[in-house]
């Protein structure tokens, strides 16, 4: 398999800087990615999965020191390693750079060993932040998002989707009668149905598409850059094919399940914040529990 390379984001706005750095770290195999300004970097962040900033202390739209904490609200997994690239030399400013949040420093001209030095350290503290993170971020049994993160993930796709004026869709879905399952084959095969429709989801899904188990038997999913009739086709053909599988209970019964879902969302440039989305999806999503179940409402 091949190996993943490390993306190292450069903002830095002389041209000189930016093309050194990128040359260097080209050449030891991870793969550059550049930002002129903090507007861009902020894109970039939110777009492509970054693994250590290299900062500019000066740059046209603000200072280096001043972006940090919007790197790390840019960033999908709210934290990124960050090595400061400056020209100040001052003892004073590695401190500051440090207290707001940077991991790392290092003054211009930095020198090619030193600085690929930093970026193997701070793989490494990436790399450990990762292995904690996702422990934190999954539910244990379908091995989905959580809820915690699931609300930090709404909040951000909210915003940037609504800052691009693109659509977005969010799906509330609840197993029908699990109770009932739980009561008559046992918690063991409770179990059992929400690994098989978490998996059913995740492999119909798109990789773009957020999977959330939100609650006991109720998942929510977020579909970026969706229209709500896009989501609830798509939606609508798994509760199809869910509807139909048949499950075998821990004592061998046979026996089938379905889930009733709501969509909201589309274009959102009314809507003001995601809380509101989660709401109308909640009442959809009931209106398809008490139209008789097994179906879809958007
Ligand atoms: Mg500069």
């Amino acid at each position: 398999m091949e190996k993943v390379r490390k993306k190292i984001l450069i903002i830095e706005d002389s041209d000189l800087q930016r093309k050194l750095l990128n040359r260097w770290i080209s050449n030891h195999g991870y793969t550059p990615l550049e930002a002129i300004s903090l507007s861009d970097a902020r894109e970039i962040i939110s777009k492509d999965q970054v693994d250590v900033v290299l900062l500019d202390w000066e740059l046209p739209d603000g200072s280096g020191i001043e972006l940090i904490s919007e790197i790390f609200s840019s960033s999908p997994i709210g934290w990124l390693p960050i090595i400061m690239v400056t020209g100040h030399t001052e003892p004073e400013n590695l401190k500051l750079a440090i207290e707001a949040g940077a991991t790392d420093y290092i003054t211009k001209p930095a020198k090619e060993i030193e600085l690929l030095a930093r970026i193997f350290s701070a793989l490494r503290m990436k790399s450990l932040h990762d292995q904690l993170r996702e422990t934190a971020i999954r539910d244990v049994l379908t091995g989905l998002y959580n809820r915690r993160y699931m609300e930090e993930r709404i909040e951000q796709e909210f915003q940037r989707c609504k800052r691009h004026k693109h659509s977005l869709s969010l799906a509330m879905i609840d197993i029908d009668f699990f109770k009932k399952v739980n009561d008559t084959y046992g918690h063991e095969t409770g179990d059992i149905v929400l690994k098989r429709i978490a998996f059913e989801l995740k492999t119909s899904l798109r990789k773009s598409d957020i999977i959330s188990r939100f609650g006991g038997e109720e998942f929510v999913i977020v579909f970026p850059e969706t229209g709500v009739n896009d989501a609830t086709k798509v939606l609508d053909k798994i509760r199809e094919s869910v509807s139909s599988i048949e499950l075998k209970s821990e004592a061998g019964e046979n026996f089938k399940v379905s889930f009733s879902g709501g969509v909201a969302g589309g274009d959102i440039t009314e809507i003001d914040n995601p809380a509101e989305l989660l709401r109308t999806a909640d009442k959809l999503l009931y209106e398809a529990k008490s139209s008789g179940r097994n179906r879809i409402v958007s």
